[in-house]
């Protein structure tokens, strides 16, 4: 390790973070370079028990910050994000450390996480109710709009501190208490940003951090006994599903931000360089490990040979190599099984017949770098058609109709996002009609705003995040029926 990352990695408090205060676990645990495969630092491990004490924490501050004044709540999300974007640097520096992503891209997911805290210390100040005389005249109706109550957020690795800042930057702004249990894979952007949110003023208790390699063992406790009041998740959809289940004995509230499988859609009178050029962003953005990631590519018969040259020469010519290093523009996924399993889809699909143009491999040495990839005349019943690939990996597929492209689109059991890339306006409304998702990338290769709903339909999730009603996750309504003066 050089002398930066020594110090980068120095400089994050590798203990639980609870009730205001940093705390020593029984166990610790590994937290690997996915570049080279070597332990960066170790983490502690909380048991079950430190993440009662967690809870503790929440609930006991939950009472007082409820009444904190929403202006006072914005203020703290808005140094929260002036202390990110002056940090940027070093936090893009940890995170490509702990996740692998390069450094262009940990910028971006830091300012794209600041721009959720800013984002909701403007809606802080905007939560109302409402008040209406009751239709037969003899009641007056007051709807309050209240915290939720302690809430738990469960975060993935891939994008280590958007994914939180994105439930935190609601939960602070509505006045919820919460526990974050980020993913064992990358604890450390997470941590850094407790100490940045400290630093801010956010009062004891209102945030606990609780690292761990128990997550089953550890979360499914904290769900009963009606002390955490809400579930945030993002993550798989198998694992969202269980949490669903172990919630329904409490009914509590959830939001489920899980998988997705988005097609890429070509029409023939796409302009061919936007549409090259979004389909390399939706496709190797984060590695191709993102939720939102171009699954599918679809392109219309006529312009097909067209499309894929450009796009595989683009595929081809990348830049693979440690994010932290000058130029790299894909970075390793992020561990051993992860590869793994983006390398037998590929094997699955050329068994059943697909054609590779590029890549098609894993990379010799350390660190679990895989070759981005292109593959063409995909089988519909291959398993990269139906499963999350989670890697640099395109398979492309033609079309002749417009129905014939929405049947295929809509064929998966996700809806997170899809694309669409045409210049006829009244086929762009009509294809957006009838795509089965929350989301929709009309000739843009990214559609992911703190000013958005984002999120999924169908196994992709439930509830939205970001936007005018991402804070209504974490609100709960109360009517007062009040007899007519
Ligand atoms: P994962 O489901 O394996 O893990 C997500 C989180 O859940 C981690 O913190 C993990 O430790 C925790 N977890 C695992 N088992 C648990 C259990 N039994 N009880 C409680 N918590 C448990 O997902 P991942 O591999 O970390 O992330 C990749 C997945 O996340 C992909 O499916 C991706 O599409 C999805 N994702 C979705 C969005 C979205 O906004 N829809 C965004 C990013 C990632």
């Amino acid at each position: 390790m050089s002398e930066r990352e020594r110090a980068i990695i120095a400089a994050v408090s590798k203990q639980l973070f609870i009730g205001g205060a940093w705390r020593r676990a029984q166990r610790s645990f590994a937290v690997e370079d996915p570049s080279t495969g070597n332990t960066l630092c170790e983490v502690a491990d909380a048991s079950p028990e430190e993440g009662a004490s967690a809870v503790d924490a929440a609930v006991r501050a939950q009472a007082h910050w409820a009444t904190v004044a929403p202006r006072e709540r914005g203020e703290i999300l808005r140094r929260a994000f002036e202390l990110l974007m002056a940090r940027q640097e070093d936090l893009a520096w940890l995170m490509t450390l702990e996740m692998g992503k390069p450094l262009a891209e940990s910028r971006g997911e830091i300012a794209y996480a600041a721009e959720f805290f800013r984002w909701f210390s403007e809606e802080a100040v905007r939560i109302d109710g409402g008040y209406a005389v009751a239709p037969n005249g003899r009641a007056r109706v007051l709807v309050m709009r209240q915290p939720v109550g302690p809430a738990l957020l469960i975060t993935p690795w891939n994008f280590p501190m958007a994914m939180g800042a994105r439930k935190i930057g609601p939960a602070v702004a509505a006045g919820c208490t919460m526990v974050v249990k980020p993913a064992p894979q990358t604890p450390l952007s997470m941590l850094a940003l407790a100490g940045i949110l400290q630093e801010a003023g956010l009062p004891d208790g209102v945030l606990n951090v609780v690292p761990t390699t128990r997550a089953g063992e550890m979360v499914e406790p904290m769900l009963h006994g009606g002390r955490v009041r809400k579930l945030s998740f993002t993550g798989s959809t198998a694992v969202g599903r269980r949490l669903l289940a172990q919630c329904a004995d409490e009914v509590l509230r959830t939001s489920m931000e899980l998988g997705g499988n988005a097609p890429f859609i070509v029409f023939d009178d796409a302009d061919l360089d936007a549409a090259v050029e979004g389909a390399m962003l939706a496709k190797m953005r984060n590695i191709g490990e993102a939720c939102t990631a171009a699954n599918r590519v679809y392109v219309h018969a006529r312009i097909a040979s067209a499309f894929v040259e450009r796009f595989a020469a683009r595929m081809g010519a990348l830049k693979l190599g440690r994010g932290i290093e000058p130029g790299v523009e894909v970075g390793p996924l992020i561990d051993a099984r992860a590869r793994e399993k983006v390398a037998s889809l590929v094997a699955d699909a050329r068994e059943r017949g697909a054609r590779l143009l590029v890549g098609g491999g894993p990379v010799e040495g350390p660190g679990y770098f895989y070759r981005p990839t292109v593959l063409l005349d995909v089988s519909p019943h291959a398993r990269m058609r139906h499963e999350e690939i989670f890697g640099p990996v395109a398979p492309v597929s033609t079309f002749e109709t417009e129905d014939e492209v929405i049947a295929s689109a809509n064929d998966t059991e996700y809806g997170l996002v899809a694309y669409v890339y045409t210049r006829d306006l009244a086929r762009a409304m009509r294809v957006c009609e009838r795509l089965d998702v929350g989301m929709v990338g009309l000739n843009q290769g990214i559609v992911s705003s703190p000013a958005s709903p984002f999120g999924g339909v169908k196994h992709s999730g439930l509830g939205r995040e970001g936007g005018r009603v991402g804070i209504d996750e974490f609100l709960e309504t109360k009517y007062v029926a009040i007899a007519a003066p």
